[in-house]
């Protein structure tokens, strides 16, 4: 039984990381990426219990993030954590809805990134209440309870609350009753940190090999700053793996629709599993337009999509064959469960992002979710990339190209004490 308890501050933090430096995270768009959170915490008046939770960022920015996260302390500061639970979706309507701040948005931009930071830390606050791990939090829950959690606004049209009900339903029949089979499920991965398109071909050849070498079978790369550059390292990439490992590309929307549907035709003799962001991923019907010309590829996109209604509209539309969503781009469970749900029904596989700033601490609970509460889909996989894993206190673990399931209370995003008072944008050392 759990001990009444209220939420008395909300702190926030600018954590910046240099991760330019080493052109770690460069793609097509994203030069000079310095990895960097809008880092949640709130405290309750036990010290034994904080909730923790961020949004990723790759540098200017991040500042905003954090200023947005000021205008929503006050929904949340003086509830019990009882009350908390109980109103979550109350509250999420608050912030996402907020009739100032929406005109700024609505559900999408710094506003949005700044709601899923403090969802992520509201529901890391609760599942740490109640001593579980986010995901056995969740797969705990009735379905009827997870549901008054998440927004359908806007997308009963494709998916009711009825429906979901007997998605959960059926899939909790065979859910494991056995935590220990839970506990030792691992979840299969494809790493990203091989092919940064800022890396030179000698690096790229270095880390596939290692890759490979530690068991990796699911390697993306890079392109799309210059198709002979892309058709170059392709051949290296795939040389260095062979034809019986997966590959897949990401060109970050740097081409048109036009650009794309010429440049995959030039990709896809290396036997490409998907092209992830071939356009801007607004884009929906010229995602249509992608897959329409060639009907035998793959799109994939997710990252950057800004909230479940467009997400609606991908699916539904069959402009994308798999869904990548954002753990700190959507508002937090709230509004990736409802993704999850969407994806489910129309049968349409979850390969979230990840990489970044805590994004593989996320989503780890996020698979487990969707595998055995939502998806009967058979194909199961996710993003890995070890940035600044070294910060975290628990960070995602990873066995021959697997995740390993995290045990620990929370949503396991805990940075390092050293790590924070170090790298904090305004007060620490690396950047003062
Ligand atoms: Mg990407």
């Amino acid at each position: 039984m759990c001990v009444t308890m209220k939420i008395i501050d909300v702190i926030v933090r600018d954590i910046r990381f240099p991760t330019s430096k080493d052109n770690i995270g460069t793609d097509s768009l994203h030069i000079d990426c310095d990895y960097s959170a809008t880092y949640v915490t709130i405290l309750t008046d036990d010290n034994n219990l904080s909730g923790v939770g961020l949004t990723f960022t790759i540098g200017k920015g991040n500042d905003l993030c954090c200023k947005s996260i000021d205008y929503f302390k006050d929904f949340i500061i003086n509830r019990e954590i009882d009350e908390l639970e109980k109103n979550l979706l109350f509250i999420w309507y608050q912030v996402t809805d907020h009739s100032q701040l929406r005109w700024v948005g609505p559900n999408k931009g710094v506003v949005h990134l700044a709601a899923a930071a403090f969802f992520n830390a509201i529901w890391d606050l609760i599942s740490k209440y109640y001593n579980k791990p986010l995901w056995k939090y969740v797969l705990d829950l009735q379905p009827e309870e997870l549901l008054k959690k998440v927004s359908f606004s806007y997308i009963n049209d494709v998916i009711t609350e009825d429906e979901a009900i007997e998605i959960i339903k059926e899939k909790k029949k065979i859910i494991p009753n056995n935590l220990d089979v839970l506990e030792s499920t691992i979840f299969p991965a494809y790493t990203t940190a091989a092919g940064w398109l800022g890396y030179s071909d000698e690096k790229m050849k270095k880390l596939a090999n290692e890759y490979l070498q530690k068991g990796w079978t699911h390697f993306k790369m890079k392109v799309g700053q210059d198709i002979e550059r892309d058709i170059h390292r392709c051949d290296i990439i795939r040389n260095v793996i062979g034809n019986e490992n997966i590959l897949m590309v990401d060109s970050n929307q740097i081409w048109s629709v036009k650009d794309s549907i010429e440049n995959i035709n030039e990709l896809k003799k290396y036997n490409i599993l998907f092209f992830e962001e071939p356009t801007s991923t607004d884009d929906i019907l010229g995602f249509r337009k992608i897959k329409d010309a060639h009907p035998g590829e793959k799109l994939a996109t997710g990252e950057m999509i800004q909230n479940k209604i467009l997400f609606k509209q991908f699916i539904e539309n069959n402009s994308l064959d798999f869904s990548q969503i954002d753990s700190c781009r959507l508002a937090s469970l709230n509004e990736i469960i409802p993704v999850l749900l969407m994806s489910s029904k129309f049968d349409i596989p979850v390969i979230p992002h990840a990489g970044g700033v805590g994004l593989c601490e996320y989503v780890q609970h996020i698979n487990i979710i969707n595998k055995f509460l939502f998806s009967n889909n058979t194909f199961f996989l996710c993003e890995y990339a070890d940035s600044c894993s070294e910060h975290f206190e628990n960070p995602a673990q990873i066995i021959n190209g697997s995740y390993v399931t995290p045990t620990k209370p929370g949503y396991s995003v805990k940075i390092k004490d050293n790590s924070l008072n170090k790298f904090d944008y305004n007060t620490g050392v690396y950047w003062n």
